[in-house]
């Protein structure tokens, strides 16, 4: 069986051999518009697919193509990773965010949404914005991480950053078997809508923070609230320094062969996507005894908030299922030590039995009586 990882890189694939591990691929064009855009159905025996809506100058149909299936397959990974009732898609819209939108090209968009009725929820991503968002739920209500006022949940960054706690200190746990941020060290990669509050949590915990940004402002701003608990380092200084659990808050790829060789912290935890360079710096992580927090089980708070938005937007009910990243974590940290495999697989194999029980339950009820996808539209 052809991966989608092997037919992605196989230059003659043809569009059905590359959606081989897909549901769907609807390819979206607009004369009158100039819309461009593709959505893509990677699984949906957890419910309908989520996912947001990418917009960039992709050089390529192939390009954008490759881009949609990858984030979309890594959207149902991250949706049963957060035990929320979607599956996973992406959409992408070829064109520059900067030159090429228009309203009328989201009202477009939105139509092709609706088209789908009800098997694909979208909203913002890179390049796109709320604004954008506005414009497709006048075509369609299969919009999430919509503005509060028009019944959004409202700032995802504070669900997220609440779940990158609970995996420091799920990570806490496992490596020094109790789960308190009193009186230890983390660094922190970027002050950002992430990264700050996971700081100002830290430091009324009483744990120290050492922190770097290229915002001088965000490094001033946590001085003044943690005083001596702070310690500003330059950004390339972030991976050598001596700590406890490196938290990354700012960008990808930040786990490669060159930081490896100069981390000291026992256990890394943060919010950024896709953390690992290659996918086999996960074993080289484990080699060196670093405990990896996978980075799509840490940043799910966010999502959980967009997909708890369609039910009728409810914190209480956020909080409750973002601290539930902790166990999961723990049980992720569990299994990879019995099975002596790294904390990603571990992870990946999680989603899929999550996946598997959902099929099973799926095939157990009647067609009739499986969970219906319309939730509030209904
Ligand atoms: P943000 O843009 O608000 O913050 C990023 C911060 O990193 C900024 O303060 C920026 O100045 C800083 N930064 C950029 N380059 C840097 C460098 N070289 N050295 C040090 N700092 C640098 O983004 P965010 O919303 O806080 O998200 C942070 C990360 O978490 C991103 O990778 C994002 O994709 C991921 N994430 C965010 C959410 C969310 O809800 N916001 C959800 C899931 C994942």
């Amino acid at each position: 069986m052809v991966t989608l990882e092997q037919s992605l890189k196989s230059e003659n694939a043809s569009v059905l051999d590359k959606m081989v591990e897909h549901e769907q691929v609807l390819f979206c064009n607009d004369k009158a518009t100039g819309l461009q855009a593709i959505i893509a159905i990677h699984d949906t025996t957890m419910g309908p697919a989520l996912g947001g809506c990418r917009m960039a100058p992709y050089k390529s149909m192939d390009d954008a193509l490759k881009d949609v299936l990858r984030l979309s397959k890594g959207m149902t990974y991250k949706c049963a990773a957060a035990d929320v009732d979607f599956g996973g898609g992406k959409s992408v819209i070829i064109g520059d965010p900067l030159k090429d939108k228009t309203p009328e090209k989201f009202r477009a968009f939105g139509q092709f949404i609706d088209s789908l009725n009800g098997r694909f929820y979208t909203g913002t991503d890179m390049g796109t914005t709320l604004d954008d968002f506005v414009q497709a739920m006048k075509e369609t209500d299969y919009i999430a991480g919509k503005p509060v006022e028009f019944g959004g949940g409202g700032d995802s960054s504070i669900p997220t950053a609440l779940g990158v706690v609970y995996g420091v200190k799920a990570t806490s746990q496992a490596l020094f078997g109790n789960d308190k941020l009193e009186g230890k060290t983390f660094t922190i990669q970027g002050l950002g809508k992430v990264g700050f509050k996971v700081a100002e949590h830290i430091l009324a915990e009483g744990g120290n923070v050492i922190v770097t940004d290229i915002n001088e402002n965000a490094l001033d701003e946590i001085r003044k609230i943690g005083g001596s608990s702070v310690k500003v380092v330059a950004s390339d200084d972030i991976y050598s320094q001596d700590a406890d659990i490196f938290i990354p808050c700012a960008f990808g790829g930040v786990i490669n062969d060159d930081t490896i060789a100069t981390f000291k912290v026992q256990g890394i935890a943060g919010s950024a996507n896709n953390q690992l360079a290659e996918s086999r710096h996960s074993e080289v992580l484990r080699e060196k005894g670093i405990l990896y927090a996978p980075d799509y089980i840490v940043n799910g708070g966010g999502l959980i908030q967009v997909a708890d938005e369609l039910y009728g937007a409810n914190p209480a009910r956020v909080l409750a299922k973002t601290q539930n990243i902790y166990n999961s974590l723990l049980e992720v940290f569990t299994q990879a030590e019995q099975d002596q495999i790294t904390t990603a697989t571990a992870a990946d194999r999680m989603c899929e039995k999550r996946i598997a029980d959902a099929k099973n339950r799926n095939s157990f009820f009647s067609q009739a009586k499986r969970p219906k996808w319309n939730f509030k539209h209904q």
